[in-house]
């Protein structure tokens, strides 16, 4: 039997309904930008693998560092213990964060650094005696699948059977340059109860919601307002951290700066799963006390895996090289020029760009996974170039490493896709 038959008897993959797609595709290897499959044909990984592979699959540099670390020390409990690669990943993150970060709490995926996120910021209000119990959120945004982090969450079509057991949310409008007054009257009202204990959001580019993008300003000022009335800022950098929107994180667009940041997918460079949730000295402070109840009680037994952490620090490494930052720049360069060339195609209705990551609406209107979207993908697979469009939108967020080559012939492929919807 082959894998794919072998696939079928014990496995179950995510975000799938098994009955309508039987089938998956196995992959044998990837290199760079390059997956392979079971019958040795090639696809250009547009996405970055959910944009985690930032710097190429199986990548020279990444792979030998774990190699000499898996020689040295593989796991060990991270509560009463410490190890040099957490350490020196501590280090190098918060010298790259923005300003005021100071602490780093591990978890191990995306979701979990959301839960841990929300938890630091409702104990932070219960340790200093203040009841403030709400939390507010942005509409369809995409936290993550835990209980939490699906709270929190406004992309809630397969949230049904939970809806009843998940976090009263407040929830406002994504703000635009037609509803801002609107937003903003909204969130200030909800802050003026003085109940509010945070703000999460995705700053910028909402990832899950087909790469949705908004104003930098417009942010801020929700930002700003938040400030005034002591909430906690919540950034959820899961997928825009990293270079992904050409400076290392997207809060630096923005004057006000979160007190807590949620990281991972490309943290670990593709290579692990592992997070972080990192908080300011201020948040930090309310747990620091004599009293072993107001610590954090939260901890997963992964944390701070000194694989994971070599990972990472090597991914950090790549990320500053004058390489891999030129890199960045020249594909936000051609994206800007694709999008030029392509926003008045007929068949496109609205395009969008930030750093390394490209979206186009088509004006037609298709379900999140329905017939034709499922027809463009298998048409770009045919193609050998891997791209997952969501709903009408088709987006492209390759790794880092790139050419300009293979970055053509992705846009290539878009354009003649056009034609078949
Ligand atoms: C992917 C994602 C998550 C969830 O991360 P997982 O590792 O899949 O749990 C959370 N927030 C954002 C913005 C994401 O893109």
């Amino acid at each position: 039997m082959n894998l794919a038959e072998r696939d079928k008897a014990h496995l179950w993959h995510p975000l799938t309904q098994h009955k309508l797609k039987p089938n998956h595709l196995p992959i044998v290897k990837a290199k760079g930008v390059t997956l392979y499959d079971d019958e040795g044909k090639e696809y250009i990984d547009g996405i970055a693998s959910w944009y985690t592979c930032m710097y190429g699959h199986c990548n020279a540099y990444i792979t030998s560092k774990i190699k000499a670390q898996l020689n040295e020390l593989d796991q060990v409990v991270f509560s009463g213990f410490t190890h040099k690669p957490a350490i020196e990943l501590s280090e190098k993150l918060i010298a790259i964060l923005p300003s005021k970060q100071n602490k780093l709490f591990f978890s191990d995926n995306g979701s979990t650094a959301v839960d841990v996120a929300i938890k630091m910021a409702l104990q932070y209000f219960f340790n200093k005696k203040e009841k403030r119990t709400r939390i507010i959120a942005l509409e369809e945004a995409f936290h993550g699948d835990t209980f939490g982090a699906m709270s929190v969450s406004g992309l809630s079509i397969y949230n049904g059977p939970f809806e009843s057991f998940l976090l009263t949310i407040d929830r406002i409008r994504v703000p635009t340059e037609h509803n801002s007054k609107t937003v903003f009257t909204h969130f200030k009202n909800l802050v003026a109860t003085g109940e509010v204990a945070a703000f999460i959001y995705e700053p910028l580019v909402q990832g899950a919601n087909s790469m949705r993008m908004y104003d930098a300003n417009l942010l801020n000022e929700l930002l700003a307002i938040a400030k005034k009335h002591n909430v906690i800022a919540i950034a959820d950098e899961v997928m825009t951290g990293f270079g992904k929107t050409a400076k290392h994180f997207a809060s630096e667009y923005m004057f006000h700066q979160p007190d807590i940041i949620c990281m991972a997918k490309s943290l670990t460079a593709g290579v692990a799963p592992m997070a972080l949730t990192s908080c300011t000295q201020k948040i930090y402070e309310a747990f620091y006390d004599d009293a072993i109840t107001k610590g954090f009680f939260h901890g997963h037994t992964y944390s701070a895996n000194p694989l994971a952490c070599t990972a990472a620090i090597a991914g950090i490494d790549l990320l500053v090289s004058k390489d891999i930052q030129e890199r960045i720049s020249e594909i936000s360069t051609k994206h800007l020029a694709f999008e030029r060339y392509i926003k008045n195609h007929h068949k496109v209705r609205s395009t969008r760009c930030l750093g390394v990551i490209f979206a186009l609406d088509l004006n037609i209107k298709m379900d999140r996974y329905g017939f034709l979207r499922d027809k463009l993908f298998n048409y770009f697979m045919e193609e050998g170039v891997f791209l997952r469009p969501l709903g009408n939108t088709i987006y492209v967020l390759p790794p880092f490493v790139i050419t300009n080559t293979e970055l053509d012939r992705i846009y290539n492929v878009i354009e003649n896709a056009l034609e078949l919807v």
